[in-house]
C-alpha cells in the first residue's frame, strides 16, 4: 500500500519535476535555484560547514554542532535505539523564525530535517532518517491567554514541564490524563514550518483544512514551532494515588475487578490515571512476574479509597497510597522524567494493542507467557514490560471521530509490550520480537469481533497503515490529499509516514522475520 501511495504522486511528481530540471540543464547548463527540485546534495555535511553558511542567518543563542561536541549524545538520545535516525548535524534554533530558514536551507542544499523534542518517537521509520536534526529545546516558552481559558505552548515543550508551569498558576491542560479529551480536542490554531521552509497559521480561519490533519497526523505535515491550547482551572490541591504489586495468583481478580472499574470506557472520570504492568521484581520472585498498578485520583482520598474498595480487598505483595499536587503525580506513579521507563538508550522491541476490555484469558496467556521466558530466557524477561493503560476515557468518547485524523476513539485501553535486548544479540532479538507479536496476537485473539487498532504514538512502524491511521478509506484519503497540497515533496516522511519514502529509504523491503508482520525499516 506504502508503494502505491508513494508512485500514485510523489514518484510521478518526482519525475516529472525532474525531467523538467534536465531539460533546463540541456538548454542553459546552469539552474536558478528555483528550478531545482533539491538544488545541491550535501555528502559532505558538517557542523562548522553548516555553522558558516547558516549560522549568521539564526537568532542568537540558536546552537549548532555534529558529533565530535559535548552536547550531541545528549540531544540525539533515543528512548528506543533499534532503529534511530541518523544525525549528522544538530541546530537548535533559539526562536521559531528560525525553524523556516534552517528548513530553507536544508531544501537548498538537498539535506533532510528532522525536529525533534522528547526523543521517544518508537517507530522504526525514523531510521531511514539521515541529515539534520532541529532540536526544538530552546523553545519551551509558555504564555497563558488574558482570558486564561487557552496558553500558547513553543514546540519545544514537554508533558512535565507543562504540568508544572500550569500548576504553579492554577491551571492544568491535558498532559497525562484524558479528563478533558485528548491533546488535539484542545488544540485552537498552530504555527507551522512546511516542506517548502514557508510559515504558516493553521486554525478554524487559516488553512483550515489542515487543522483536522495535525490533529493525529501532523508529523507528517510539518513543524510545530507554537500551538494555542485550552487550559482549565486546576480543581482539586491534590489528588489521591494507591500502587500496588500483585503476584500473578491474583491475576483474574485484579483483571476482573479492572474491568469492573473501567466498565467499557465508562472509568468514573476522576479516576483519571491508572495504568499497570507486567514485570519482574526478583525480590518477589526469579519466575514470576508481578502486578504492578498505580491509580491517581482527581481528589480526596475518601472518595479515591471508595472505588478501589474491591482493590483493597486484593491481597497484596506491597502497597502504598498518598496525596500529591497533580505535578507530583508523575512521581508517585514512576513516569516522571527521570524514572526508568523513561530512560533513553536501551534497544527496544515493542508491539501495541487497543482494547476496549481486559479478555482474562488473553491476559493469563499473556503473563503465562512471561514466566516462561522469565525461566527460558531471564535476560530478556529482565528488561521487559508489559504496559496496561485505563486512563478515564469519558472526554475522548464525548467528540465526534470525524473531528480529527485521530481514528481509534473507541478504544479505552492502550497497551504496549516493551522489550530490551542488548545492542548486538540478534538472537534475543529474535526472541524478543517474536515475543513481542505472540503478546499482541493474544490481545487481538482476545477480542474477537473488533479490528487490530494501534496508536500511532505506540506503533513501532511495521504496522500496516490502516490500523494506524483508520479503516474507513475517506481518513487516509484525506490525509493524502492534504499531504499532496501542504507536503508535495513529502519532506515529512519519518515518523509512520502516510507515503513512503520516494527514495526507497526503507532499508531493504519486503517482510521481516517476526512471523512475516515486520516490515523493514531497521538498519
Ligand atoms: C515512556 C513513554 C511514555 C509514553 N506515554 C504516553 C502517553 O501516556 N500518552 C501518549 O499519547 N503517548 C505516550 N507516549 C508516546 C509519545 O507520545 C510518543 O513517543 C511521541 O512521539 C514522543 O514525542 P517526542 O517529542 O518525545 O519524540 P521525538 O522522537 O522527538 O519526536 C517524535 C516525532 O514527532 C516529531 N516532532 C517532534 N517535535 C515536533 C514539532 N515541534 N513539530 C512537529 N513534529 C515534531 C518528530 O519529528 C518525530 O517524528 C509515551 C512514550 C514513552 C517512551
Amino acid at each position: 500500500m506504502r508503494g502505491l501511495v508513494s508512485l500514485s504522486w510523489g514518484r510521478l511528481a518526482t519525475a516529472l519535476l525532474l525531467v523538467f530540471v534536465h531539460l533546463n540543464l540541456a538548454a542553459a547548463l546552469s539552474v536558478p535555484r528555483f528550478f531545482e527540485l533539491e538544488a545541491r546534495t550535501r555528502a559532505d555535511l558538517d557542523a562548522n560547514t553548516v555553522r558558516r553558511e547558516l549560522g549568521s542567518r539564526l537568532s542568537p543563542g540558536t546552537l549548532i554542532f555534529g558529533p565530535s561536541d559535548g552536547k550531541f549524545p545528549a540531544t540525539t538520545a533515543r528512548w528506543n535505539t533499534f532503529a534511530p535516525p541518523q544525525i549528522q548535524v544538530v541546530v537548535q534554533p533559539a526562536s521559531e523564525a528560525d525553524v523556516a530558514k534552517i528548513v530553507q536551507y536544508c531544501n537548498a542544499n538537498g539535506i533532510d530535517f528532522l525536529a525533534t523534542n522528547g526523543g521517544h518517537g518508537n517507530s522504526a521509520s525514523l531510521g531511514t532518517f539521515t541529515g539534520v536534526q532541529i532540536s526544538m529545546a530552546l523553545l519551551r516558552t509558555i504564555t497563558i491567554q488574558p482570558n486564561k481559558k487557552s496558553a500558547w505552548f513553543q514546540g519545544g515543550v514537554y508533558g512535565g514541564l507543562v504540568t508544572k508551569y500550569l500548576w504553579e498558576r492554577g491551571f492544568v491542560t491535558t498532559t497525562g490524563s484524558c479528563l478533558y479529551g485528548m491533546v488535539v480536542d484542545n488544540v485552537l490554531q498552530l504555527n507551522v514550518v512546511l516542506g517548502d521552509g514557508r510559515a504558516i497559521r493553521v486554525s478554524p480561519t487559516s488553512n483550515s483544512d489542515l487543522l483536522w490533519g495535525m490533529k493525529g497526523a501532523g508529523h507528517n505535515f510539518g513543524i510545530v514551532t507554537s500551538f494555542e491550547l485550552n487550559i482549565f482551572p486546576r480543581g482539586p490541591d491534590t489528588w489521591h494515588y494507591h500502587n500496588y504489586i500483585w503476584t500473578g495468583a491474583q491475576l483474574e481478580r485484579v483483571f476482573t475487578s479492572l474491568n469492573r472499574l473501567h466498565n467499557n470506557g465508562s472509568t468514573p472520570v476522576n479516576m483519571a490515571l491508572n495504568f499497570g504492568f507486567f514485570f519482574m521484581n526478583t525480590t518477589v520472585s526469579t519466575t514470576d512476574p508481578i502486578l504492578s498498578w498505580t491509580f491517581a485520583y482527581r481528589g480526596p482520598a475518601n472518595e479515591a479509597e471508595a472505588l478501589l474498595a474491591e482493590f483493597n480487598a486484593i491481597p497484596s505483595v506491597y502497597n502504598e497510597q498518598g496525596d500529591v499536587p497533580y505535578s507530583g503525580v508523575s512521581k508517585v506513579q514512576g513516569n516522571a522524567e527521570d524514572d526508568f521507563i523513561c530512560q533513553k538508550g536501551n534497544k527496544r522491541i515493542t508491539t501495541t494493542a487497543g482494547l476496549q476490555v481486559y479478555n482474562l484469558t488473553a491476559e493469563r496467556l499473556i503473563y503465562n507467557g512471561f514466566r516462561a521466558r522469565a525461566i527460558s530466557h531471564p535476560t530478556l524477561a529482565a528488561g521487559a514490560g508489559i504496559l496496561h493503560e485505563g486512563y478515564s476515557t469519558a472526554g475522548v468518547g464525548a467528540r465526534n471521530p470525524a473531528d480529527t485524523a485521530y481514528p481509534f476513539r473507541s478504544d479505552h485501553h492502550l497497551m504496549l509490550f516493551n522489550g530490551v535486548v542488548p545492542p548486538n544479540d540478534p538472537v534475543l532479538e529474535e526472541l524478543a520480537w517474536e515475543w513481542a507479536n505472540e503478546v499482541k496476537d493474544m490481545w487481538n485473539a482476545g477480542q474477537p469481533t473488533r479490528t487490530e487498532n494501534n496508536y500511532v504514538n505506540y506503533a513501532n512502524g511495521y504496522e500496516d497503515l490502516e490500523t494506524v491511521y483508520g479503516r474507513e478509506p475517506w481518513r487516509l484519503a484525506r490525509l493524502r490529499a492534504l499531504k499532496q497540497k501542504y507536503d508535495p515533496q513529502n519532506k515529512f516522511r519519518f515518523y509512520n509516514p502516510i507515503v513512503e519514502s520516494r527514495e526507497g529509504k526503507g532499508k531493504g523491503k519486503g517482510k521481516g522475520k517476526g512471523k512475516g508482520k515486520r516490515r523493514s525499516f531497521q538498519g
